[in-house]
């Protein structure tokens, strides 16, 4: 993206696609928060220590919310979406009723419109990166954990992180999440509950972790994470948010503590194989384009890898993800099969 398209953004957009958070912490610091800018892109809020206030309910009685943005840098939607509801908050501080980090996560990527800079950002959360340790985004990534792990060290139970993206594809869901099904069951309970009010039509259920953001804090941290699509990719600035009021309401009440009820419970999907690009040989029977949850039939044959054949197992299965072009030893799509 270019200086001029830039410039023609509302202030709060270009502040955070800028990783500027300075107005904003200001807000915040003025009312009493502890304010931390631990990296790049990455702004903390925090209930100021209890020593300060010392009738003040200590902080770690309240819950701790991650937001990311940005992750993959053209998926600028929730960039908009994100930034309108901080300005808000900012300007009524102290309805701020949880901790709070927010992380715009690819900046660089985000300065020049690409999706990453040298490989995908949101696979690099893994103990073991192979051949992408020397990536640009292997770093950025190594900076994002560091500030993750600061920021729920020593806070309470009720842990969240929302990481909010857009889809490059359509979908027959458009609104769909990835839960890790690693999280305890209550707070998943929860979770999914929220992402019904927040219009999320499907939920994947994710038994392994694919190096992303989420599951990473979901495995590390015992966050009730997800990776949530909130439509379709979009230019910024030039998003129709109106795809997104139903998240940009629900996620304004988590911030303020408001409690919720209604919305329409999610489909519930169960990850049933994920496909796996083991070589160069790896061939799909579909390309990236297929809409996300196109079903495939028992037998029908997925992708061809050498002498492994992926074929659908079940009556029927859907795909989500797909991708033939990730690098080998990466994840290229997902069979998913309803379960409620
Ligand atoms: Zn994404």
């Amino acid at each position: 993206m270019s200086n001029n398209s830039f410039d023609a953004l509302p202030e709060a957009v270009r502040a955070l696609a800028r990783a500027d958070f300075g107005e904003v912490a200001e807000r915040f610091r003025a009312a009493g928060f502890t304010v931390g800018l631990p990296a790049k892109g990455i702004l903390t809020v925090k209930a100021a220590a209890p020593s300060t206030v010392p009738s003040a309910a200590p902080s770690v009685s309240r819950p701790s919310v991650l937001l990311s943005v940005g992750v993959h840098g053209d998926e600028t939607g929730p960039i908009e979406m994100v930034a309108h509801a901080l300005e808000a908050l900012s300007r009524t501080p102290h309805a701020l009723a949880v901790d709070l980090m927010l992380c715009v996560g690819s900046i660089d990527a985000i300065a020049v419109g690409k999706r990453f800079i040298d490989a995908d950002l949101n696979r690099m959360f893994r103990l073991q990166r192979g051949d992408l340790a020397g990536t640009f985004e292997a770093g950025r990534a190594d900076a994002i954990i560091a500030a993750t792990r600061d920021f729920f060290e020593g806070t309470g139970a009720r842990r969240w992180h929302l990481d909010l993206h857009t889809a490059i594809r359509g979908s027959r869901y458009p609104k769909f999440a990835i839960v890790p099904q690693l999280i305890e069951a209550e707070a998943r309970t929860g979770l999914i509950a929220w992402l019904g009010l927040a219009g999320i039509e499907a939920v994947i259920m994710n038994p392994a972790s694919a190096g992303t953001y989420s599951y990473w804090t979901a495995e590390q941290h015992g966050a009730a994470a997800s990776t949530v699509e909130l439509g379709r990719i979009g230019t910024l600035g030039q998003n129709d948010l109106s795809q997104f009021a139903e998240a940009a309401d629900a996620l304004a009440r988590l911030l303020r503590g408001v409690s919720q009820s209604g919305g329409k419970a999610p489909l519930v999907f169960d990850t049933a194989q994920s496909i796996t690009k083991l070589s160069d040989q790896f061939t799909m029977s579909f390309g990236r384009e297929t809409e996300n949850f196109t079903p495939l039939k028992k037998g029908d044959v997925i992708a061809t890898d050498g002498d492994t054949v992926y074929s659908v197992q079940h009556d029927e299965e859907c795909v989500v993800f797909p991708n033939p072009d990730v690098r080998v030893g990466l994840r290229a799509g997902i069979m998913v099969v309803r379960i409620g």
